[in-house]
């Protein structure tokens, strides 16, 4: 057992379940008794079918909703609100239209009272690990979708954030720039070792991303199957990647 496996998991998810209520109608279940948890510097993928309940399992890690029942520990303590140790990606990056990219990326520092010389060199760092470099001063409408969605990335990267949720993050995206983006959240997941959860219903982005594999199966939502996916990806794998013109 190497000294990772002896602390605590970074997310453990024990025990959740979830309903919604609508108007007179009694709560539909949407999550039933989900339990996972992700280690220190995964890159897990949440795959499953539209409506399965993925990004309410998204919300409720993020604090963004309350479960029903079981508990969500982030580092053996409970959680049941939004924090910046969370950091949250979005379908749609949402930056602001009035700022400039480098403001974008530096709002919630700024917000909170962080000295520039604290937060500048790291949103440097990160706007250069997603490519955007020479684009600090361009304006949110001056960007394709993929460049907004990078700048969403630096933004949400920069408070280095113990774990980062990303709720289909791609699913806007052409397929190219799709898999430009994948290579690129690798890149960057491998020189920060942040911990991620991705959710996503397409099974091929799940494979070429993931480090493990969490499938849902729906009504009510539960985990169904997990499997990792052993670095160096196997030849079976790279070709299913491939068959599908992202090869
Ligand atoms: P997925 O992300 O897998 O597509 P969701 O988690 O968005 O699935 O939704 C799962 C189910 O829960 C859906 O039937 C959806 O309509 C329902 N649901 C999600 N959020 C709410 C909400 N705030 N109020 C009522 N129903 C909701
Ligand atoms: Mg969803």
């Amino acid at each position: 057992m190497n000294q990772i496996a002896q602390l605590p998991a970074r997310v453990r998810l024990a025990g959740i379940s979830k309903s919604f209520a609508s108007g007179k109608q009694a709560a539909t279940p949407v999550l039933s008794d989900i339990s996972l948890e992700l280690e220190q510097g995964e890159l897990v993928c949440l795959l499953g079918p539209s409506g399965c309940g993925k990004s309410t399992i998204l919300n409720l890690i993020a604090g963004f909703e309350q479960t029903d029942s079981g508990a969500i520990l982030l580092d053996g303590s409970p959680v049941n609100k939004p924090g910046p140790e969370r950091g949250v990606v979005f379908q749609q990056p949402t930056l602001f239209p009035w700022l400039s990219v480098l403001d974008n990326v530096t709002f919630g520092p700024r917000m909170a009272g962080v000295k520039k010389s604290v937060y500048l060199p790291e949103a440097e760092r990160y706007l250069r690990l997603v490519g955007l470099q020479d684009f600090h001063h361009h304006m949110p409408w001056q960007l394709s979708g993929g460049m907004r969605q990078r700048v969403a990335l630096a933004r949400a990267w920069l408070p280095n954030p113990e774990i980062l949720l990303m709720d289909e993050p791609f699913g806007a995206l052409d397929a190219q720039t799709r898999l430009m983006m994948q290579e690129l959240l690798t890149s960057v997941w491998q020189k920060t070792g942040t911990t991620i959860l991705f959710i996503t219903h397409d099974v091929d982005e799940a494979l070429f991303l993931a480090d493990r594999v969490l499938v849902m199966s729906a009504r009510p939502g539960r985990i169904c199957a997990e499997f990792k996916i052993p670095f160096p990806r196997p030849r079976d794998v790279e070709v299913l990647v491939a068959d599908v013109g992202y090869g």
